[in-house]
């Protein structure tokens, strides 16, 4: 039975990278190694131009019903004056709240080829892999209330509410132990529990979920701590989960130590559903649409190409195709080719090209 991805693209250079992603499918199905049935929508700025909404409801149907949704980047300056309910972000947002996308998987791999690429020094990130595991959809962002008051004496005072239930923090904890299973067997679940009730509660429901997981290595770190470790030695992770909030810094902070934006991945998965078993998947590279270089073709598509590589693993269980498209990024690396962004002054070529040596490598 042929499987679905709904491609989203976006705006920018989302159109370019996803482009590549198009040939990838198109060629495994040539070759038989998979049977993706695909459709492509609009999201963004894109869709603002067409229906006058960041995403149309009919999109949003085709987005529910797909087995992963493959999105590019939204954004750029022609929508930045739009309002604010229709922005190209909304769209982003909307399918996260939608699909109920509550776990943001962000991978920080240093590939030894990019090392000198790095702010750190080579020994301390080459061959880095780890995977930080962020809840998306509850925490300080969304909980209420969410205040601004005039207190009139020329005073402010400002409130957000960081607010987890025991449901929210075993789920994504369980996503952290699942996935660490089918890696280097260690959970560090991160958090200030010295300082916040939340993080009291999360540590609790994190001790409590890792004693299903005997196999699994289980730590607790405080937040502040782990954003220390990261930079000193990051290497010792191997999966981290941690909320909403911590997760935001510390995945930025991770994926900085692997150099280019243009090469970050990442994965939003939702619950699996009681008759399937299968997740809501959403797969997009961590960058935005690059309106400085968009339509030049020069963007690095490797953050959107090893997203579809997660993609391959995480909603479609093609772990063996998975890898050797990771592999593939990785040798082309190795062989010196280089797009702008990771060229440090040096011969690079473009989007297509890139695109083109990556598909070769699978191939052979
Ligand atoms: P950006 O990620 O688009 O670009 C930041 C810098 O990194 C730019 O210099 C860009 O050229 C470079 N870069 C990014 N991806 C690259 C790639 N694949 N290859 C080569 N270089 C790459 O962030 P920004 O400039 O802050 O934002 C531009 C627009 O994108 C804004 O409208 C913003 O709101 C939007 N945005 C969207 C998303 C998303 O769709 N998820 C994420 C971030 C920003």
């Amino acid at each position: 039975m042929s499987q679905s991805l709904f491609l989203l693209p976006g705006d920018g250079i989302g159109v370019e990278v996803m482009g590549e992603v198009k040939k990838l499918v198109a060629w495994l199905n040539a070759q038989q190694k998979a049977d993706f049935s695909t459709d492509t929508g609009l999201v963004g700025g894109s869709a603002y131009d067409k229906h006058g909404v960041a995403i149309s409801d009919d999109d949003m149907k085709k987005a529910m019903a797909a087995d992963a949704v493959i999105f590019g980047a939204v954004g750029g300056p022609k929508w930045d004056k739009v309002p604010y309910e229709v922005r190209p972000e909304a769209g982003l947002l909307r399918l996260r709240k939608d699909l109920q996308l509550f776990a943001n998987l962000r991978p920080a791999i240093c590939y030894p080829a990019l090392a000198d690429a790095s702010s750190l020094k080579r020994e301390i990130v080459e061959g880095l892999d780890i995977l930080i595991v962020r809840e998306l959809t509850g925490g300080v962002y969304f909980g209420e209330p969410k205040t601004i008051t005039d207190l009139g004496n020329g005073q402010k005072r400002a409130i957000d509410t960081q607010v987890y239930e025991t449901y929210e923090i075993d789920r994504i904890v369980r996503v952290a132990f699942d996935l660490a299973r089918t890696r280097n067997k260690k959970v560090h679940s991160a958090d200030k529990k010295n300082v916040m009730k939340s993080g009291v509660l999360w540590d609790e429901v994190a001790h409590a979920v890792a004693k299903d997981y005997a196999d699994v290595k289980f730590e607790h770190i405080l937040a502040d701590n782990a954003a220390m470790q990261l930079v000193r030695n990051p290497k010792q992770f191997d999966v981290m989960v941690t909320d909403n909030l911590f997760g935001d810094v510390l995945s930025d902070a991770a994926a900085m130590l692997t150099g280019s934006l243009g090469m970050l991945p990442s994965a939003s998965l939702g619950a699996p559903d009681k008759a399937t078993g299968k997740r809501k998947a959403l797969y997009e590279p961590v960058h935005g649409s690059a309106p400085d270089i968009a339509g030049k073709g020069i963007a690095n598509p490797i953050a959107m190409l090893a997203s579809f590589a997660m993609a391959l693993r995480y909603s479609f269980g093609m772990i063996e195709l998975a890898n050797k498209l990771e592999a593939s990024i990785a040798a082309v690396l190795d062989e010196g080719l280089r797009t702008g962004d990771i060229a440090q002054g040096g011969k690079s070529i473009g989007t297509e090209e890139m695109g083109a040596a990556i598909l070769k490598k699978l191939a052979a």
